[in-house]
């Protein structure tokens, strides 16, 4: 599904990626863990199309296209989702007529029709109860005045309305607590099959004690040093990352 290969990107002529490689089949889930800094979310923006970073050096497959040749939309529409770090208040925006614009580009880049006003509502109620989010915050501008928690929980209902192949998580969980926690966790574990995958960025394992990674990478200093199965977060969470940096000479 995703094929990353040798992925270097800079902002303002500094580099923080240097060298990504990354392969995602589908149905499968992999977490990426690392310090502060370590270029994470840097790696969602460009897998995006964020154009304030530019890519200086190799190749992203997905879904056989090159990514990279895609306009941000494009990439969105070929099925892939980023859930922002931080989300965006966007005021003055319903969220009712933002997801109504999102899924009727989607459906028109697909040659579907637009689906009508009783579809798409229908359509809101049953994603709406995957993360139980209130009818009242569909109504209001997007994200404006929305709690932490809402704005994560917004997020994975956006992922539902939309279906990605790749949903890109980062660090979906800070800031929610246990209950929030849990609600956007099995939003995510309800959206899943055997032909989606996932990428969670987080730095806890609380998240993944939810969502079962098949595969745990982590990312420092803008490369992926260690890769291993679902113990290697109990690792990192009981010994912190000093002795990845030893194993790697530092
Ligand atoms: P992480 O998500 O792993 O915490 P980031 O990808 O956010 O890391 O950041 C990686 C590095 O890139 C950091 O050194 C950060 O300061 C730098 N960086 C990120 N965004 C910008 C930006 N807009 N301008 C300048 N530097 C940036
Ligand atoms: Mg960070
Ligand atoms: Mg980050």
């Amino acid at each position: 599904m995703l094929k990353i290969k040798d992925l270097h990107a800079s902002i303002n002529g500094k580099e923080i990626l240097k060298g990504i490689n990354l392969e995602v089949k589908p149905g499968e889930v992999h977490a990426i863990m690392g310090p502060n800094g370590s270029g994470k979310s840097t790696l969602s923006s460009v897998l995006v199309g964020n154009p304030n970073f530019e890519v200086t050096k190799g190749s992203v497959e997905f879904m056989g296209k090159n990514l990279l040749d895609l306009a941000p939309e494009d990439r969105s529409h070929e099925g892939i989702f980023l859930s922002f770090q931080y989300p965006v208040e966007i005021p003055g925006v319903s969220m009712v007529n933002f997801m109504r614009s999102a899924v009727n580009e989607q459906r028109k880049y697909r040659n579907l029709p637009p689906l009508t006003a009783s579809e798409f509502l229908k359509l809101m109620r049953e994603k709406r109860a995957i993360v139980e989010l209130d009818n009242k915050l569909t109504n209001r501008s997007v994200n404006e005045g929305f709690s932490g928690g809402e704005k994560k929980r917004n997020e994975i209902f956006q992922m539902a309305m939309l279906e990605p192949k790749l949903s890109i998580l980062d660090e979906t969980d800070s800031g929610l607590d246990i209950d929030a926690l849990r609600i956007v966790a099995d939003g995510v574990n309800k959206l899943k099959t055997p032909e989606n995958s996932c990428i969670l960025i987080t730095h806890y394992q609380r998240l993944l004690d939810y969502i079962k990674p098949d595969i745990v990478h982590v990312l420092y200093k803008g490369q992926i040093v260690k890769t291993a199965g679902p113990e290697l977060a109990l690792e990192l969470e009981e010994r912190g990352y000093d002795w990845i940096k030893k194993e790697i000479g530092e």
